[in-house]
């Protein structure tokens, strides 16, 4: 139970402490997380169906804590995000992302494209389209080997304020995607209207996809739809062999899972690309 002390000082019961407790200490973390560089980016292969080649690979953020050891991204993003710590990290993300995309295609590793998640805070930011111009003439990345990840609900609050950034972004040469497509609320009105170049399928709907016919015509729906109206699928969180022929006998274009890799650190991905060759 929860009272107010007589000095106004709150006390809880020691399961709620704990809670707060670990919440602050996250919080306090989080924001030396960055000066201290305990960010790392892995990056996950985004794979051709029709060729099997790695096209492109999808930035991922890990935390690596001395006392809490591996924070996941579910565990911290949404805490980065109440505190606007997201602004700095995700510019961070961006930056770092761009730069090791820049030194593979380097390397001759192909026309790679890279893949960022953006979060709605980030999104949000009157200065979002300055900074991802600034990020692509500093690593000289090409915009079109970028790909924006947004997500529906990042969309819903504002539409016509997400669209006009989206079509900034556009403008610039940037690709952008729709992340978990089919878990959000967006109408089919609603997809219609936004610039998007790729719709990723969610991990829920490839997970449904053998022994579930209705979940195996609901994904073959997908891609068409994504087809018509000119945008390519990327399948995410495919796991399996036989999700993989499904997702090939439907046209879909490309995919991303553990089938093929998880995601990993830079230099194992380097080495992954080098091998594909
Ligand atoms: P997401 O963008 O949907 O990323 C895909 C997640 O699915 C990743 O989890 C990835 O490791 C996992 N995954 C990939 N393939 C498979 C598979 O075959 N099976 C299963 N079970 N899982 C698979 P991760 O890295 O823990 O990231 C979780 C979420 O955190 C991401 O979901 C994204 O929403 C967010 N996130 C990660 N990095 C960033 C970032 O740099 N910025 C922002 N704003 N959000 C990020
Ligand atoms: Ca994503
Ligand atoms: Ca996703
Ligand atoms: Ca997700």
């Amino acid at each position: 139970a929860k009272s107010i002390g007589r000095n106004g000082v709150q006390f809880y019961a020691p399961h709620m402490n704990a809670q707060a407790f670990d919440r602050l200490a996250l919080e306090s973390a989080l924001r030396h997380a960055l000066q201290d560089d305990q960010f790392e980016l892995h990056f996950q292969p985004q794979v051709d169906l029709a060729t099997g080649c790695v096209v492109g690979n999808e930035a991922l953020i890990r935390w690596r804590h001395p006392l809490l050891g591996t924070v996941r991204p579910d565990r911290f993003i949404a805490l980065a995000e109440e505190t606007g710590l997201i602004v700095p990290i995700g510019a961070w993300v961006l930056r770092t992302a761009c730069r090791q995309n820049r030194r593979w295609q380097r390397a001759g590793l192909g026309p790679l494209r890279i893949a960022v998640n953006l979060s709605a805070r980030q999104f949000a930011e009157p200065d979002l389209v300055d900074t991802v111009a600034q990020v692509l003439r500093e690593t000289g990345l090409a915009p079109g080997s970028l790909e924006i990840e947004l997500t529906e609900s990042m969309m819903m609050a504002d539409a016509d304020a997400a669209i006009r950034t989206m079509e900034c972004l556009k403008r610039m040469g940037v690709k952008l995607s729709i992340d978990d497509f089919g878990t959000g609320y967006s109408s089919l009105q609603y997809l219609k209207r936004l610039p998007v170049d790729v719709l990723k399928i969610d991990r829920s709907f490839v997970q449904d996809i053998v022994g579930n016919p209705d979940g195996a015509a609901l994904v073959d729906a997908i891609i068409s739809l994504a087809h018509g109206l000119r945008m390519q699928v990327i399948a995410e969180g495919v796991e399996t062999i036989e999700q993989l022929d499904y997702l090939r006998g439907c046209g879909c274009d490309e995919v991303q899972g553990h089938v093929y890799s998880r995601p990993q650190t830079a230099t194992r991905v380097e080495a992954l690309l080098r091998a594909g060759r």
